[in-house]
């Protein structure tokens, strides 16, 4: 960062304090040439995020609509709002933190159900068959497939962890009726 006033490069940082709400870090700095003092802040570089959507079309990322498919996906889940609204945070964050500026729909989805995936099978279920636009039984099957190879490899990695404990107990009654009528139409 160069001095404002005499375009000298190097200079010593006097103090750093966190500014903005947090939003920021302030430096106070001295320049090593003409000894003046500046401020600068730095900052999360944000963005605006395009979504290239399957038909070609493009419009501007909206996180309501990404927490609105990811809500109702969650739906008598027991799962709380803001437990969801971070999980939207964190994908967003991850959005940005590509450094891209266009992202196709279909990265979104699977970013969504790479995250559901960790919370709640039901939801991962219900989020793909939206997403991914399932149109029969096969499709049900190939994601319960999936899932049960990806639950076979949590099994082997932590049987006696409390983690697992966990996700089994957020599967309600209400969440094994729906896999047994998933499961129950591989027949028709
Ligand atoms: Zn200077």
């Amino acid at each position: 960062m160069r001095c404002p006033f005499c375009q000298f490069p190097d200079n010593r940082v006097l103090e750093s304090r966190s500014a903005e709400s947090g939003q920021s870090v302030r430096r106070r700095r001295e320049c090593l040439r003409c000894n003046r003092r500046f401020t600068t802040y730095e900052r999360i570089e944000f963005v605006p995020i395009v979504v290239v959507k399957r038909n070609g079309e493009r419009e501007s990322f909206e996180r309501s609509k990404l927490l609105n498919g990811i809500v109702r996906a969650c739906e008598k889940t027991g799962i709380s709002h803001s437990r969801l609204d971070s999980l939207v945070d964190e994908i967003e964050a991850e959005l940005q933190q590509q450094g891209v500026r266009e992202v196709l729909s279909q990265e979104i989805g699977e970013l969504a159900l790479k995250h559901l995936q960790a919370l709640n099978e039901v939801a991962y279920i219900r989020f793909a068959s939206v997403y991914k636009q399932f149109k029969g039984a096969r499709d049900f099957v190939d994601i319960l497939n999936h899932l049960q190879e990806m639950a076979a490899s949590y099994t082997e990695a932590a049987t006696t962890s409390e983690v697992s404990d966990e996700e089994a107990s957020d599967i309600t009654p209400d969440s094994l009726d729906e896999r047994e009528a998933i499961a129950s139409s591989r027949n028709h």
